[in-house]
């Protein structure tokens, strides 16, 4: 692996570049893209960044979101194909396998491009020549501030590209709530706010900005398709394609909902299963030392962070979440801390 010297050297000069980060990309995957994205700018580079797939509306206030090009848009995929061709760097952000580019994937595979890392997810698999990785980091756009700093320039930083890496961790942390919210976090978010960021604005709109149809579902879900098992400590919300088309689901509407599984006294680990076009995916949270990460990978070909994993599987709706039961109860001893379970019963 390179050292950040020689990676400094790789950006001292104008280049063609893109930026890409994971399918269904969150705050932390599109702040950290559009974040650098600017940043690049100023220092002279031809920059696209390119998204596996759509991403939610209550993301697309960020600078440089009119020119992100969605490889699933039938009309922008021949684009990207071409943008990705020429490119001469590659920047992957906010994950650690190349799978998680999906149909997207053989492009990245297939380029000759100078291909750089900057995650926060466990395990990276071995695709960059360049890898800016920390599990330590709460977010990616924590990373790409620390990167453009030890560069040596935090004088390009400006209001916009502030306001792309405050929301990154202002989400990845909970709203600065999660054990991930450190000392440096919260240095580097003063950083940004004297930068400019507007942490009201950006709280306001990714939080509290709901259209009607989102509220409406959000009930219904947690009055219909929430199961609860105390015994098990799980909860979790089984959503057909059904339920989606009846209240109009826009991308990002499903985005938060685990959270009120696991609000629930007594539980240790929540799901959300969402039945796609291409199968169920799948959302882990877990609570304290309850690593759902290895869970997730190691039953529905997935992972991500210990308290907060994702995953996917091709049965159905209904046989996935027998399976989940099922797995939990085989696994009750390895995933809880039995002390624990008989302590507070
Ligand atoms: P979410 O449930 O919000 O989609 O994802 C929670 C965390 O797990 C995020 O850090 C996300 O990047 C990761 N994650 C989600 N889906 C997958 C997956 O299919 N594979 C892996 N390796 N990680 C995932
Ligand atoms: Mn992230």
């Amino acid at each position: 692996m390179q050292s950040i010297e020689l990676f400094k050297n790789k950006i001292a000069s104008p280049a063609k570049i893109v930026i890409t980060t994971h399918h269904k990309p969150d705050a932390d995957a599109l702040g950290s893209s559009l974040g650098l994205k600017n940043y690049l700018i100023k220092k002279g580079h031809e920059v696209s960044v390119i998204t596996p797939s759509d991403y939610p509306s209550f993301l697309h206030w960020m600078k440089g979101n009119d020119e992100v090009i969605n490889f699933e848009a039938p009309d922008q995929k021949e684009k990207a194909i071409q943008v990705i061709k020429e490119a001469e760097i590659i920047f992957c952000l906010d994950f650690s396998c190349l799978s998680r580019l999906q149909s997207m994937e053989e492009y990245v595979k297939d380029s000759e491009a100078y291909i750089v890392n900057i995650d926060h997810h466990q395990d990276p698999k071995d695709f960059s020549q360049f890898r800016y990785w920390s599990t330590e980091a709460a977010a990616t756009c924590e990373l790409v501030y620390e990167l453009i700093v030890k560069i040596g320039d935090k004088e390009l930083l400006d209001s916009d590209i502030a306001d792309c890496l405050y929301a990154g961790i202002m989400t990845d942390t909970g709203g600065f709530r999660h054990p991930n919210t450190t000392k440096n976090v919260h240095m580097i978010t003063a950083e940004l706010i004297a930068l400019g960021a507007d942490n009201t604005k950006i709280s306001k709109l990714i939080y509290d900005t709901n259209s009607v149809n989102r509220l409406k579902f959000i009930g219904f879900a947690i009055s219909r398709r929430l199961t609860i098992n105390q015994d098990l400590r799980i909860a979790y919300f089984a959503i057909s394609k059904k339920d989606l088309k009846k209240y109009a689901s826009q991308t990002g509407d499903t985005e938060g909902l685990v959270n009120y599984a696991l609000s629930i006294d007594g539980i240790k680990i929540a799901a959300l299963f969402t039945e796609r076009e291409d199968g169920i995916k799948i959302s882990f949270r877990s609570v304290e030392d309850v690593a759902v990460n290895k869970f997730a990978q190691e039953n529905f070909n997935g992972g991500g962070h210990k308290n907060a994993s994702g995953g996917k599987s091709d049965l159905t709706l209904t046989e996935t979440t027998e399976k989940f039961e099922k797995l939990i109860k085989e696994n009750i001893n390895t995933l809880y801390n039995q002390l624990d379970l008989i302590h507070e019963k």
